[in-house]
Order: structure tokens, then sequence, then C-alpha cells
């Protein structure tokens, strides 16, 4: 196969802008489905945080950042997005995403939970995914340094003898397997959300690039960092529906079968608790078989319709009508704030590999990830690795060689995802995550080394060497915090990850 120069695994934000970005230098893209499909991106809701009003300003932006990350963000990290966060949202206006304006002009901006200033660029209410992705797929479309592949996968990293990535092995619709040569991969595949049986991310969201990463020799961060959003619509959906959070900022509460609001039993600021709070108190309730349902009918009533018309439009589709019955909700997986480490360039630890959004470990979400914040990280580090690109003089790599590794298949992945779920989701122990750590094991035994069992260990492992309670993790046998840390995994020689705790000095 012909030698590529820079080669984007991932069609979604990070990998679109960075192509667009790259111009006038050539790079291919390469997605599991047309550009907008299959891509976390499309289905944001909320928008994109950054400082654009008078009364903000990025060393606000960087304390919410940091104080959300309970305790292990990188305050670098944090303060460079919130400082280029404007100029990428100036960036994407010109690219002609329509962001909400004001009867002044000006940019509308929403206030979301745990941010000190309304600061979140939205579009028509709750269609900012949908939206940016529109426009630059469009802009993509007329660029002639892109060229785009989609409906190929990734399987494994190419590499050469020294190390050096040369791009990946992938397979195309027909079940062809090709080898795609690049001078530099940049893996922008998302997260990992397909790997836990409720989640609102699209199913084949299951941790490609950090498996292959790892695989590779790549050192991963946090991975047992998840985030579980608290109200995925439960109607029996793969993926789960969002109810935004927006919801409950209006007023609407979480109630039990029998109509008891429930949150005041939980945490002081009930409905409006942390994230991580809310997701464990939907989560017992649940368990104990009380149920838990959003009940939107005096907050929001009659004003459903036009205030929240994507969550209106789900509720409909299965028959509920939110504005006279409650809405059934459930936690569900929805961000990975661990994956694979870069720097502030998107290098990852690998010579010609980089990484950029939900799959890069950037140190920005540390252990809970600000609202609206993935999709500015996404920008910023994709904006900065093409600047480092665009113009470096890239070796060519070795003749390299990647395994083709084996597919789970179907009825092994639906066991997975349960498992992820019960076992390593919103409330963990060592019982369940040791008996899961075995479970795959065991699996990779019969199977191999497959992708999806691969980012499953290493999220699973990660939890398990992780004996306190943090940000989205939460271990029931260890509910106190230890002294900060983030956790750094590599392959060892057995394939096994080697675990590394580095410890956070105090005021850092
Ligand atoms: C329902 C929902 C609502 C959200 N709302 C918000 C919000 O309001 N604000 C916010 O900041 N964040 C939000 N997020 C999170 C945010 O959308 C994502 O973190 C972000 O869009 C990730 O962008 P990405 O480019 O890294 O990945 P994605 O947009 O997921 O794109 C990944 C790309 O990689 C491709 N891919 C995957 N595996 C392979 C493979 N093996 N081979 C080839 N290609 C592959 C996919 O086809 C896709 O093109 C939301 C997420 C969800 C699910």
């Amino acid at each position: 196969m012909a030698n590529r120069d820079i080669l984007i695994v991932g069609g979604g934000l990070a990998g679109l802008f960075l192509a667009l970005k790259l111009a006038p230098r050539r790079c291919t893209v390469i997605a599991l489905a047309p550009l907008g499909q299959a891509a976390a991106s499309a289905w944001a809701q909320g928008g994109l945080a950054a400082a654009l009003s008078p009364e903000d300003n990025p060393s606000l932006h960087a304390a919410d950042t940091v104080a959300a990350g309970a305790g292990i963000v990188d305050p670098v990290v944090a303060r460079l997005i919130a400082k280029e966060g404007a100029n990428r949202v100036r960036d994407l206006l010109e690219l002609g995403v329509p962001f909400d304006r004001t009867a002044d002009g000006e940019l509308a901006l929403s206030l979301e939970a745990a941010h000190s200033r309304a600061r979140v660029a939205r579009v028509s209410g709750d269609l900012a995914g949908k939206a940016i992705m529109e426009s630059l797929t469009y802009a993509v479309a007329s660029s002639a340094h892109i060229e785009v592949i989609d409906r190929v996968k990734a399987l494994a990293l190419l590499q050469d003898t020294n190390g050096r990535i040369a791009g990946v092995l992938a397979k195309d619709a027909t079940g062809r397997t090709l080898e795609l040569h690049a001078r530099e991969t940049v893996l922008c595949a998302g997260g990992s959300g397909g790997l836990f049986a409720i989640t609102t991310n699209p199913r084949s969201s299951q941790g490609d690039a950090m498996a292959m990463a790892y695989t590779a020799g790549a050192l991963i961060a946090d991975p047992e960092f998840v985030q579980f959003h608290p109200t995925a619509i439960d109607i029996g959906r793969d993926p789960a529906p969002l109810a935004t959070e927006a919801l409950r900022g209006e007023g609407a509460k979480l109630i039990d079968r029998t109509g008891r609001a429930f949150m005041t039993d939980y945490h002081p600021l009930a409905d409006l608790a942390p994230r991580d709070e809310v997701a464990r108190a939907i989560h017992c309730e649940r368990a104990a078989g009380r149920g838990a349902f959003l009940d939107c009918r005096a907050a929001i009533g009659a004003h459903f319709p036009d205030h929240f018309p994507t969550v209106f439009e789900t509720c409909r589709s299965a028959n509920i009508d939110p504005r006279e019955q409650p809405i059934p909700v459930a936690p569900a997986m929805h961000y990975h704030m661990g994956g694979v480490v870069t720097d502030l360039w998107a290098r990852t630890s690998l010579e010609g590999l980089s990484a950029c959004g939900e799959t890069a470990s950037t140190g920005a979400h540390g252990a809970n990830r600000l609202a609206s914040n993935s999709l500015l990280e996404a920008v910023v580090f994709a904006e900065r690795a093409a600047r480092r690109l665009r113009d470096s003089n890239l070796p060519e790599a070795g003749p390299a060689t990647a395994t083709s590794p084996p597919e789970l298949n179907e009825l092994s992945l639906v066991e997975l995802r349960k498992r992820m779920h019960g076992q390593v989701g919103v409330v963990r122990d060592a019982p369940g995550l040791g008996a899961t750590l075995d479970w795959i094991t065991a699996a990779k035994t019969n199977v191999g080394q497959a992708r999806a069992l691969v980012a499953s260990y290493l999220i699973t492992a990660g939890a398990f060497a992780r004996q306190e309670s943090r940000g989205g993790h939460y271990r029931s046998d260890y509910p106190e915090h230890a002294p900060p840390h983030r956790t750094f995994m590599r392959k060892g020689e057995d394939g096994l990850p080697l675990i590394q705790h580095s410890a956070i000095a105090a005021g850092a």
C-alpha cells in the first residue's frame, strides 16, 4: 500500500478539526462510518465550554476544571485549554458553526453544573454536536488536502523494528485487510462507552485506540476514571438516549416509583448534586428495586417541546409524554477521562504516534470531567497537534508489521458489557473487580487479545488497583480519598499491565 503522510484514525470532532487545521499538508482520515455517524461528537447536546463573556476569564475556567477533577487535574493543561478555548470557538464560527446568539448579537452562553460562569456555547438549544459536525463535514468535503476513507476499521498499529509507529492494519467494509502506512498516525478514535451495557456513546466506541496503543507499548493513564451520566433514558435502547442535566437545572426532580423525591436523602444539593453523586443515588434506588424517574411535569411541563426538542422527541418515540409522565432513567457510561498519555502537543510516548480527543489522556479531566470541556479539549489539542505537524519534517518508519488481533464475538461482547456495567460501573468493589479480571483473562485465553478485552482489562485493572474513591471512581470497600495520585500503565513482558501510581504533590 502506498505511503501516506499523516493518517488520522477517527472522523469525530478531534479528527476532522485536526485534518482541517493541517492545511495545506496532506492527510488521510479513516472512520468506521460516513462522517458524522458513529461519532460521539455528533451527539453532544450541551455545547463547548470557553471563557467568552466579559464576566469570565481563562483563570476562572481553569479553576473550575481543576475543582471538578477531584484533585488530579494537571493545572497546566487546565490553564492551556481555558486560554486557547476562545480562539478555537472563533475558528468554529469561521467554519460556519451557527452558535446561538443573544438579541444583541453576542454568543448566548449557558451555565452548566460546576461552572462558576455561563460559558457553554450552544446551538439551537441542545443540538451543538450535530451542528458542529455538519459544518466540519462540509468543510472537509471541500478541502483538497484531506482524503477520507470511511467504513474502515483500524485493527492494530503497524510498528517498525525500532518501535516507531508506521500506520495501521485495517479492515474495509468487504472484510479485506489493508495496510495503511504513514509517517505519523494520530489516534482520534473516541472513547470506550460501548464496553458497558448501558452507555450514551455510539456502540462502536469500544476503546479501540487505547487497546491498540497499549498493545504497541504506549503509556496509558487513569483508565479507571470513567464518567457515568446519571440520567440516560431507560427505554431499553442501545445506546441509551440522554436526558440532559439542564432538565434538573430547570427544576426537574428525581423520584422513585411511589413518587417520592429521593435526592435529599443523598446530598444537601439534592437534584443539583455533582454528577457522580446523582449517578450513585440513582444506582442505589434502582438496586433497591424502587426505580428512578425524572419528573419534569411541574418544572418544564408544556414548554418541553420547545425547550428540549431532542429529549421530547425521544420520549415520544417510546410512548412517554414527559409533560405528563415521569421519564425512567439509569446511569450510563458517558465519557472516558483516562486513555493514551499525551503531552501538551498531543505526542504519545511512541515515536510516530499522536492522540487527540477522548482517546487521549492529557491531564485535563482528572477524576471527573467538567461538563462541556471535552469538545473544548478535542479542538484545543487537535489544533496544537496540527501546529506541530503541519511543517515538521516527519521521518519515515522502516519496514513495519502488526499482528491482526481477533474480534470478540457478539455473545461474548454482550457478556463483557454486562459485567463491565454491573461490576466496573457506578459502584465498584474488590470481589466484583477481581471476578471481572478473571472473566476477561479466561476470555483472552479462549479468544486472544481482542481489543475490547484489552481495553476492558485496563479499565478494570486500574479500578482494582485504585484503593480509594475519587470523582467518577467509587469503591464501596474504600469510600475515602487516598493521597492524590495518577495511575500509569504500560504493557509488561507477559502482556499484562505494569501499573505505577504517581503521587501528586500538594498544591501542584
Ligand atoms: C450523548 C452525548 C452527549 C455529549 N455532550 C457533550 C457536550 O455537550 N459537551 C461536551 O464537551 N462533550 C459532550 N460529550 C462528549 C463528547 O461528545 C466527546 O467526548 C467528543 O465528541 C469526542 O470526540 P472525538 O473526536 O474524540 O471522538 P468521536 O466523536 O467519538 O469520534 C470517534 C471517531 O473514531 C472512529 N473510530 C472509532 N474506532 C475506530 C477504529 N477502530 N477504526 C477507525 N475509526 C474508528 C469513529 O468512527 C469516529 O469517527 C457528549 C457525549 C455523548 C455520548
